[in-house]
């Protein structure tokens, strides 16, 4: 068959220009639905993962069978395989600002990612570290490290050695102007350290919100703890350090 020619439209200016061709079908999205899709996408990914694993642990192949249900009775062993986690919880993850931007405009701003360089005969060998936490928001928080050639391997990796670190804290309402009763703060002062980095974390009443850097405030949120006071001492630029004596201090709430 012979294509037919279309005649020429003067009112948009040429063959077909301007309406709806063969080139513009694709539907404007806003950023924000870009987004979502991304996470649907991913959270399908994850869950097809999970569907697709063959547990190697004895740990594993207990949860996998549905024999073991409580997070609790898990983190009391050794865990090895992050599904595992994955499987009883549903945790979100955010990364800490550990490195810092290079070149022009400044540099030194503060990135996720920390290059570092190897150097040697044939040239320069960049690596790429990160540093995720995993938490629920609701008592539940890990802190994870991770180094790759490339930055979101790298991600990848802090974020399952997160998950493999989780551990469970105690929250309670204990600041002395406050009566209402509910996990909110932690229980009593406790203290982490870390390199020179010193963490003090002190219970706050209902509303205070979180009285502290930016790097722990993101630990704090996925532990659930909604209001505290914190004093904090050393090179606190130092934000693996900072972060790791967080994670301490957190730790304390349950071992006293
Ligand atoms: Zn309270």
């Amino acid at each position: 068959m012979v294509e037919q020619k279309k005649p020429f439209d003067r009112k948009s200016g040429g063959f077909n220009r301007g309406g709806p061709g063969k080139f513009n079908k694709r539907p404007v999205r806003s950023k924000a639905e870009i987004e979502k899709m991304r996470n649907e996408r991913l959270a399908q990914q994850h869950a097809e993962h999970l569907d697709n694993w063959r547990p190697r642990t004895k740990l594993g192949k207990l949860v996998r069978a549905g024999k073991v249900k409580d997070i609790d009775e898990v983190l009391k062993q050794k865990v090895l395989e992050p599904e595992i986690i994955d499987l009883l919880i549903n945790l979100k993850s955010d990364v800490l600002n550990i490195g810092q931007a290079k070149g022009k405009f400044g540099g030194g701003k503060r990135r996720a990612w920390r290059q570092t360089q190897k150097k040697t005969s044939e040239g320069n060998v960049p690596t790429f570290s990160c540093m995720a936490v995993v938490g629920n928001g609701d008592g539940y928080v890990g802190l994870g490290y991770g180094r790759a050639k490339e930055t979101l391997p790298a991600r990848a990796k802090a974020i399952r050695k997160a998950k493999l670190n989780l551990r469970k804290i105690n929250r309670n309402c204990a600041s002395f102007d406050c009566t209402c009763g509910e996990a909110h703060s932690v229980p009593f002062i406790v203290e982490g350290k870390m390199g020179s980095c010193k963490v003090k974390l002190m219970p706050a009443a209902q509303g205070t919100g979180l009285v502290i850097g930016d790097e722990c405030k993101k630990i704090l949120r996925m532990a659930g703890v909604k209001d505290v006071y914190s004093v904090t001492n050393g090179k606190i630029r130092t934000t693996i350090n900072l972060a790791k004596a967080c994670i301490e201090a957190l730790d304390k709430t349950v071992r006293e």
